[in-house]
């Protein structure tokens, strides 16, 4: 079965283009998926255009959307085994971290079906005027193309997919050309629950030749991107000449500060997650350590010996801990900023060299790596290395902590472990980041609102605002009773 899903089709791709998916953790030959070319994203845009400007799903009562929508959870639930498999294959992630994120999509369409359930018909103003019906209504923000990265594959396109079609939009979704199968079976899942055809659209293939034609297509209305900053950065600039909503959810490097007064052992703990989950590869990671003065030696070398203790694996290995990198590319990329950080005057105290294990060769792997003694201006501690790389900074007190954990130019996430409630909460509130953790690191819930500020990004997912992205604001005015002005007679 081909893999491009246009207008209620599935089709290969026009050029005859198809790539190759090969799983991170051993090289093996996943599937070989259709490569769109310029035509399918045309055919596509066209497509959602089409679906958008006469189809009915725009104008479809919020509570037939809000029903789709809950039957896609539960094809997403019915199908959950399918899916987690296939998202481990194509990222190499532990199985049963897949298993999560594909309960937690789950989670997403059936808060996006409450919320899109719950809309009203608008918000009546009071003119004063009772011949005047003047009311503020929310509508579907057009066509939109939905571009994801490769770490979260279906849930970062679940955030965007179950929003835009609570909304009533129509879209053209370009998922990481690394990673495309689990999008692919959330097609069938769309049409399978019944949605018009045109409504959704899926085009595989590489950023440049499929993703960037979408941000630059004047049919497009809005941009939903998820991605790392530099291409954040582009998809802005090329939004700009036809002044497209743009949402960007971008990199982090993202601060976790521990007082000396912190719980250290649970701190410890929760520092390893923090950075070395899905081996760094999480947006929101823990990457820079700040660790009081008094507290450091004690709590690095603690860190350390459980940055060792992480047994690296397959997705499949029961006893891996955590999997490989996505590509040999991304591999060699944080290596070379653990290299410019020992160049620069960091202290390496574990990891740092790929891995001698013979059965991991065939994977792009790379060990959980502490660098002490880091500066701010150090590029491994400014720079996204999207890796397991932890860097520890020293800091002596509160207004120390704060400065060196705002001195970045993102502002995704951030926590703060003390046993001063007092402290944490005037920590936290000091924090230039969308979400702040207090003795805690990475939990969220689909109700509250995610997303970074500064560099991290544009606008929210999740929460209400997650829905308010595909939605535009209307005033409608209906004077009741029309009668001539006189204003020029
Ligand atoms: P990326 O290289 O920026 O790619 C993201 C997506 O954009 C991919 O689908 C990519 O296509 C596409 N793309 C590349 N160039 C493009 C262009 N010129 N125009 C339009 N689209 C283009 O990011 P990544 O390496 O996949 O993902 C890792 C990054 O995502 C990290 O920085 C991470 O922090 C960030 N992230 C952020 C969040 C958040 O919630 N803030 C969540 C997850 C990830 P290809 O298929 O060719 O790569």
């Amino acid at each position: 079965m081909p893999e491009l899903f246009i207008d209620g089709a599935w089709t290969a791709a026009r050029d005859g283009g198809v790539r190759e998916i090969r799983c991170p953790a051993d090289g093996t030959l996943v599937a070989t998926v259709d490569e769109a070319g310029a035509r399918d994203v045309e055919a596509a845009v066209l497509a959602a255009r089409n679906a958008f400007d006469r189809g009915p799903w725009p104008r479809t009562p919020a509570a037939e959307r809000a029903a789709l929508l809950s039957r896609v959870a539960g094809l997403i639930e019915r199908e959950k085994d399918a899916l987690a498999r296939s998202e481990s294959l194509d990222t190499g992630k532990r199985l049963v971290e897949s298993e999560y994120d594909i309960a937690d999509v789950v989670r997403c369409f059936r808060h996006f079906a409450a919320l899109t359930a719950a809309e009203d018909g608008g918000r009546v103003v009071d003119t004063g005027d009772p011949e005047i019906d003047s009311r503020v209504v929310r509508e579907p923000a057009g066509v939109c193309a939905l571009i994801t990265p490769w770490n979260y594959p279906l849930l970062q396109t679940a955030w965007k997919v179950a929003p835009a079609l609570g909304a009533g939009t129509t879209f053209v979704l370009k998922p990481s050309e690394l990673t495309p199968h689990t999008a692919i079976l959330l097609m069938r899942l769309l049409a399978e629950a019944g949605l018009p055809a045109g409504v959704a659209n899926l085009v595989l293939g590489a950023g440049v030749s499929v993703g960037a034609p979408l941000t630059e297509d004047p049919r497009v209305d809005l941009v939903s991107f998820t991605g790392g900053l530099a291409t954040g950065r582009r998809v802005m600039a090329a939004a700009a000449p036809t002044v497209k909503k743009v949402a960007l959810e971008l990199g982090g490097k993202n601060p976790n500060i521990v007082f000396a007064d912190a719980d250290v052992e649970t701190a410890v703990d929760y520092a390893l997650t923090a950075v070395f989950l899905h081996s760094g590869q999480v947006c929101s990671a823990g990457a820079r350590l700040l660790v009081q003065d008094e507290l450091h030696d004690r709590f690095v070398d603690a860190v350390v010996a459980g940055a060792r203790a992480i047994r690296l694996g397959g997705p499949f290995d029961p006893a891996a801990r955590t999997g490989p990198l996505i590509s040999a590319a991304h591999r060699d990329k944080v290596e070379a900023y653990v290299a410019a950080g020992i160049a620069e005057g960091a202290v390496l105290r574990c990891g740092g060299a790929r891995p001698d294990d013979p059965a991991l060769a065939d994977g792009f792997y790379y060990p959980p790596t502490v660098l002490d003694e880091c500066t701010p201006d150090m590029s491994v501690v400014e720079e996204e290395s999207f890796g397991p790389v932890l860097t520890v900074e020293r800091f002596r007190d509160e207004d120390e902590a704060v400065t060196l954990a705002n001195d970045t130019v993102y502002g995704l996430a951030g926590a703060v472990w003390s046993g001063d409630v007092g402290r944490a909460r005037r920590v936290a509130s000091r924090l230039r980041a969308g979400t702040v953790w207090i003795n805690d690191f990475h939990p969220y819930v689909p109700q509250a609102e995610w997303g970074g500020m500064k560099q991290s990004g544009i606008g929210r997912e999740l929460g209400p605002a997650g829905l308010a992205e595909y939605q535009e604001t209307k005033h409608l005015w209906h004077n009741l009773a029309p009668r001539p002005q006189g204003w020029f007679a």
